[in-house]
């Protein structure tokens, strides 16, 4: 998960804090030494741990924390609120010209993901009714520019290229003249990167702004190479002026230093979140959620979202009147995983709700279309009454349905463990959802 080590040493320290009754200042001190320890250790800027950590200081020594019958408690939501404060503190979205087409102007390194990004972007832009045009400018990497056409295809978004002999300032302002013609109301510039920043490339890049004028320039940066990242990104909006971020690949193996500096760093904020090499990982960035997920609060906005848009509603209201009827079986159990198919990996989603972020069984849990086959065809071997009652599947009828199914008992085994884990989960919603129709705050 994003920030795992991180979330793993912050939930750690803080929850050392809420189990105590009182707090004083050393209790305070101790704590703040471990986080600065583990933003540290995550390549978070040494100057923005510093401040950070200050700050949350500051506040956490104050009389009202001390006095509060939850001190712990009270430490850990101004640590929040500082996390969502250093990361831009609300959402940064891209500003639209009030005469289209706007024109976005994607910058950054080679392989930081500037090309995927621009066809992501472009995707999620028509989502919410655009019409958008990618504009091949980067006329260096060789099949740059196919690369842009091949996922203008998939999305089904128009390209406009002028191949790799012309300057990418003619192809820009073409690219401009041909989107007006068009109706297209947004333009995607895909400049050409390099290795390390060079003057020739930036001369190139403030060629083209000043030709264009864009209105939003992003820059696309690699959340794996951390602090250097945040350098990237200095050193662009020196050369530049950028007008946001966007921070990819934060589904790999990254300790999350360049999200929780860059903003700090450059005063700039990150607006979207490359999360996977598929067309449609890419997110808006949103502070608070993020920094509710590093502390193990959950997500539950994000969740939503997510689950309106891969949810089919009817399917959904029949499941929850079975939930709440406790009827809920192993064929609702198949109906269901195929939602959360939709959904994407289940870790992703479990990092989501609240409280399951750090669960290690869950961690593992993920379905895959063969696996879908698989379970389909473990349920199908089981009889009705065994759908129903899954308790009464002992060792003889596990062989029997292993064997009518042709996979192995433990197969068999693991399916049944699954479907308990998933009721135990609707039951953990089905309290969420009261606590919450009580008025009552989600902790
Ligand atoms: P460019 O040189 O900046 O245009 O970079 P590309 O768009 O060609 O991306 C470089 C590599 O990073 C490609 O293999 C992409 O699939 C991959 N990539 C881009 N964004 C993401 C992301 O958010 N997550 C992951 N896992 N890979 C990404």
């Amino acid at each position: 998960m994003i920030f795992e080590g991180l979330a793993e040493k912050l939930q750690n320290t803080l929850g050392k804090l809420k189990s105590k009754g009182k707090l004083n200042e050393k209790d305070v001190k101790d704590a703040m030494r471990e986080v600065k320890l583990a933003l540290l250790e995550a390549d978070v800027n040494f100057k923005v741990v510093k401040e950070f950590v200050n700050k949350v200081k500051e506040r956490a020594v104050g009389q009202e924390v001390m006095e509060s019958l939850t001190p712990g408690q009270h430490v850990i939501k101004i640590v929040n609120e500082e996390l969502t404060d250093l990361m831009g503190n609300v959402q940064s979205k891209i500003s639209f010209a009030s005469k289209p087409p706007t024109v976005i102007m994607l910058v950054g390194l080679q392989g930081a993901g500037k090309t995927t990004t621009g066809g992501k972007l472009g995707g999620l832009l028509k989502k919410q009714g655009k019409k958008p045009l990618l504009v091949a400018c980067d006329v260096y990497r060789p099949a740059a520019i196919k690369q842009l056409q091949v996922v203008g295809n998939q999305l089904e978004i128009p390209v406009f290229s002028m191949g790799d002999k012309e300057s990418p300032v003619n192809i820009a302002k073409e690219g401009i003249n041909h989107a007006l013609s068009h109706n297209n109301d947004v333009v995607i510039i895909d400049t050409a990167g390099r290795l390390h920043i060079d003057e020739l490339l930036m001369d190139e890049l403030k060629n083209i702004k000043t030709e264009v004028k864009p209105h939003e320039i992003l820059l696309v940066i690699d959340s794996m190479t951390g602090q250097d990242a945040v350098n990237v990104a200095e050193n662009f909006n020196e050369a530049l002026g950028i007008d946001g971020v966007v921070l990819t690949k934060l589904d790999g193996d990254t300790r999350g230093g360049a999200a929780l500096s860059v903003r700090s760093v450059t005063r700039k904020p990150i607006k979207f979140i490359g999360m996977g090499e598929k067309l449609d990982d890419l997110e808006a960035f949103h502070p608070d959620r993020m920094a509710s997920r590093i502390l193990g609060m959950g997500d539950v906005l994000s969740l939503i979202e997510k689950a309106e848009q891969a949810i089919d509603v009817k399917k959904a209201k029949e499941l929850e009147a079975k939930i709440k009827n406790q009827e809920f079986d192993f064929e609702d159990f198949l109906t269901q995983m195929e939602q959360v198919k939709n959904l994407g990996p289940l870790n992703k989603i479990m990092e989501m709700i609240p409280g399951m972020s750090g669960s290690k069984e869950l961690k593992n849990l993920s379905f895959d279309d063969k696996e879908i086959r698989r379970i389909e065809a473990i349920i199908k071997s089981m009889t009705k009454k065994e759908r129903r009652d899954p308790s009464i599947l002992n060792a003889s009828r596990r062989r029997r349905i292993a064997n009518g199914s042709g996979t192995k008992v433990h197969e068999v085994n693991r399916l049944v463990k699954q479907f308990e884990q998933t009721k135990k989960m609707m039951k953990q919603f089905g309290n969420l959802e009261k606590s919450m129709k009580k008025g009552g705050k989600m902790k």
